[in-house]
């Protein structure tokens, strides 16, 4: 049993739904890992991608881990009985050689491999991720799970922002969501209030949206809009400052007292334990977004969600960044508070299956083989690609 292939490439990705508008020249690295596990006359293939929100991994993917992959003997790939991929083992032999610290982004290229052999293990097994992953690690049946999941968007339009948003707003609402995350903190504090006001005009309460102000933030401006925000009383308040201010963060915390959601760009257990440690954060109330792709794959988001639980924290904190099957498949299989969807921007990639449907504020998971990319069908045509 190989990996007989790896193959990569970087490519542009929206974060509109309509991929003209402008989106900073974003782009992501998706990958499709051939294996030589034969099943209905075809090689089972794993297909991962680098989430969003940071950029295509391509160089440290095809230069320095994909190679350690093929570089060790196949077996040092395997579980202990040989009848599968190892995701646990492969992850060691891709990180052999690494320091600690200087996380940078290798992180995200090795989350963005790790993302593809869970795949493919998975679909080995012949088992959907979520149920693979409770199965490997003890947590017990989840086949009627439904996972509560909100819609996450609202990025700034370039024009006409305000209908724009509206509209983006109603389209999650027809879609079943119930609860939306929308973008502030690039705009003055009055656009940012005229966005809220704008988008809690459509929905049934408060705490029935979340802002987002991407980091957008230094001590003073945090303190400034959490004060304006605190009597909305949001269903939370994220990534105010930058990632590693937690001196900021602690600020916030210790005056505004609604959930304070972080950890977003926190890409390590390192981190995650800073976070803890320093960031002022109150485990009853607020909530973790580490991204299970961009902190160095499952692996060490089980590490985090590990040293997180013993430090305090309910896994109900737990709502994974990332808006897509993946994250939905790890929030099912750990039993987190719920999951990003982003359905409509970050497409091919962004949201669920095709056949999925929210109701009650919660989604069914997939029951492909693997994490359900089968399901969706403009990811497979992307996917596809690769092995053209
Ligand atoms: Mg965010």
């Amino acid at each position: 049993m190989r990996i007989v292939d790896i193959r990569e490439r970087t490519l542009a990705i929206s974060r509109h739904a309509d991929p003209a508008l402008p989106s900073g020249g974003l782009t992501t690295s998706i990958i499709a890992l051939v294996t030589d596990v034969i099943r209905d006359g075809r090689p089972i293939v794993g297909y991962g991608f680098a989430s969003f929100g940071r950029f295509g991994q391509g160089g440290l993917i095809k230069e320095r881990f994909a190679p350690r992959i093929f570089n060790v003997e196949p077996s040092a790939l395997w579980t202990e009985d040989g009848a599968n991929f190892d995701p646990f083992r492969v992850w060691d032999v891709m990180m052999a050689g690494e320091k600690p610290g200087g996380h940078g982004e290798r992180c995200v290229a090795v989350g963005t491999l790790d993302m593809a052999v869970w795949d493919a293990a998975a679909k080995i097994a012949g088992l959907p991720l979520h149920r693979f992953l409770s199965s490997r690690l003890g947590t017990g049946a989840t086949d009627e799970i439904r996972v509560p999941v909100y819609a996450g968007g609202g990025y700034r339009y370039p024009s006409d922002d305000i209908p724009h948003l509206r509209e983006e707003i109603r389209r999650f609402l027809d879609l079943g969501y119930e609860r939306v995350k929308i973008k502030i903190g690039i705009d003055p504090l009055s656009q940012d209030m005229a966005r809220i006001e704008a988008v809690l005009a459509l929905l049934p309460s408060a705490d029935c949206l979340a802002v987002d102000a991407m980091n957008a933030f230094d001590l003073r401006r945090a303190l400034e809009v959490g004060a304006a925000l605190a009597p909305y009383r949001l269903w939370w308040f994220e990534d105010a400052c930058d990632p590693l201010d937690f001196e900021a963060l602690g600020a916030l915390a210790a005056g505004y007292d609604p959930p304070i959601a972080a950890g977003e760009a926190l890409f390590s257990l390192a981190e995650a334990r800073l976070l803890n440690r320093y960031g002022g954060l109150r485990p009853a109330r607020d909530i973790l977004q580490f991204d299970p792709v961009h902190c160095y794959g499952l692996p060490e988001y089980l590490r985090i969600v590990e040293a997180l639980e013993a430090a305090g924290w309910p896994r109900s904190a737990f709502w994974p960044h990332g808006g897509h099957l993946f994250s939905l498949q790890v929030a099912a299989a750990l039993g987190l508070g719920g999951s990003e969807v982003n359905p409509l921007c970050f497409q091919p990639f962004g949201g669920l299956t095709d056949d999925a449907s929210v109701a009650g504020g919660r989604v069914a998971l997939p029951s492909d083989p693997g994490i359900g990319f089968e399901a969706k069908a403009s990811a497979m045509a992307v996917f596809r690609g690769l092995l053209a």
